[in-house]
């Protein structure tokens, strides 16, 4: 039976202070910096990889740390409690859990080691579409195999670090959703080296945050039909598989936005002085504050729940599920705590609260929107008629 630890165990305090050793060396300057510019922060990935960090989740024998899944949130936590966008490089923890559980021994053995020292970089997931949106099974790229290839055409919408990325794990359709008995059925995952692929066209989409997010186009693209994950036609319940580890990792990043958040604002709030005292003594101030430290308080109980039944191989997906929209809601509500006790400096991107309150948004929206969570609790947790 998973039990939860409350407080940190010195390895895990150990790692906390290496990740923010290196957060120290990038300051809000740098994020902002990047963010003006809509750059990738290609100098702090590259320390974090280098250092080991992003490697956690992949097991020892394939060059990683072989960490749990409350290790990598603790990373991710910890970037994102610094005041920098973990979002840069989140995703390679959670896809690279698709080749682990689900490819061959030979396409591990071939990337998890590159991918565990940086020599290739996985940080691309190629699933939402235009026309599907949140209903994935009705994708519309498909890859058609042919000889020792497959050709894949297609759209795919908010796919995001793909030019910093050597490699993507891609979600096609291999047969026609007519010829399947489950429409969970004939979807295949793909991992593709998408350095000079023929075909495959990437345009850059302006987000309201710093994300790296693109638009990709696949026009008669080949790809060897050696990059197929698992079996044909099991993709979808390939990427069902790695939707915990997601869910609680996405969690973490929000838990340490929602931290930075509620760190500021009392600072702020303790020294601001207006009519003659402190802002943070007027109630209408210090509630707003301490009400988003008890919905933070109680979304980490949750992931921590959460990633001790995952790291104990137990079922999760209530509680994953759950972690990731109070995590999601507790940050957003800290945020708004933040910018409102700012007043006017809370919009000045000098003070990083703007910055980090666009960022901390989209985790109500991606990389699942919250109702659909809601739908997941309502159906699989509750027992409720499916509402989707
Ligand atoms: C910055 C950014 C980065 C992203 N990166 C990636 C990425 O790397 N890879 C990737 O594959 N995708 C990525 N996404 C896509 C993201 O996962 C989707 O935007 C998200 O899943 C929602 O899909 P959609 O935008 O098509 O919204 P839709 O599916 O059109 O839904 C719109 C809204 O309608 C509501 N809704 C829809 N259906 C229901 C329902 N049945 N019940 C109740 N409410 C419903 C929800 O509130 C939802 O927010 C990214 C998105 C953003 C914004």
């Amino acid at each position: 039976m998973a039990s939860i630890e409350l407080a940190l165990t010195e390895e895990q305090r150990a790692l906390r202070a290496g990740v923010l050793e290196i957060c120290k060396r990038y300051p809000g300057e740098y994020w902002r910096d990047l963010d003006t510019r809509r750059e990738y922060p290609e100098k702090f990935v590259t320390e974090l990889t280098e250092a080991g960090y992003l490697a956690a989740l992949i097991p020892q024998e394939y060059g990683g740390a072989g960490l749990g899944i409350r290790e990598g949130g603790l990373i991710l936590e910890t970037i994102n409690y610094s005041g920098g966008n973990a979002g840069a490089c989140h995703a390679q923890m959670y896809i690279m859990g698709t080749v682990l559980r689900h490819g061959s021994e030979a396409q591990k053995r071939e990337y998890l080691p590159k991918i565990a020292t940086g020599a290739l970089r996985l940080q691309a997931f190629g699933v939402t579409e235009p026309n599907s949106g949140s209903d994935t099974t009705k994708l519309q790229t498909t890859a058609i195999r042919k000889g020792d290839r497959y050709v894949v055409n297609g759209q795919k919408i908010f796919i995001s670090r793909v030019l910093q990325s050597d490699l993507m794990l891609l979600l096609a359709r291999t047969t026609p959703v007519d010829h399947v008995k489950r429409r969970t059925d004939g979807l295949s995952v793909f991992l593709i080296d998408i350095r000079d692929l023929k075909g495959f066209e990437v345009r850059p989409l302006r987000m309201m945050m710093n994300h790296s997010t693109n638009a990709l186009f696949f026009d008669n693209v080949e790809i060897p039909a050696t990059s197929l994950i698992g079996e044909e036609g099991k993709g979808f319940h390939y990427i069902l598989d790695g939707m915990n580890a997601e869910r609680i990792l996405v969690a973490s990043d929000s838990l340490g936005d929602a931290r930075w958040f509620i760190e500021k604002a009392v600072a702020y709030s303790n020294q601001r002085v207006i009519f003659g005292r402190p802002i943070g003594a007027n109630q209408g101030v210090q509630f707003t504050i301490s009400r988003s430290h008890i919905s933070t308080d109680a979304a980490q109980l949750m992931r921590d729940k959460a990633a001790a039944l995952f790291d104990a191989g137990e079922p999760c997906g209530g509680e994953a599920n759950m972690a990731k929209y109070l995590g999601a809601e507790a940050a957003w509500e800290a945020g708004n705590a933040c910018i409102d006790c700012h007043g006017g400096y809370g919009y000045a991107e000098e003070y990083d609260v703007e910055r980090k309150f666009r960022e901390c948004r989209l985790y109500k929206t991606a990389p699942i929107n919250n109702n659909l969570i809601l739908a997941y609790v309502g159906e699989h947790v509750l027992g409720m008629p499916r509402s989707y």
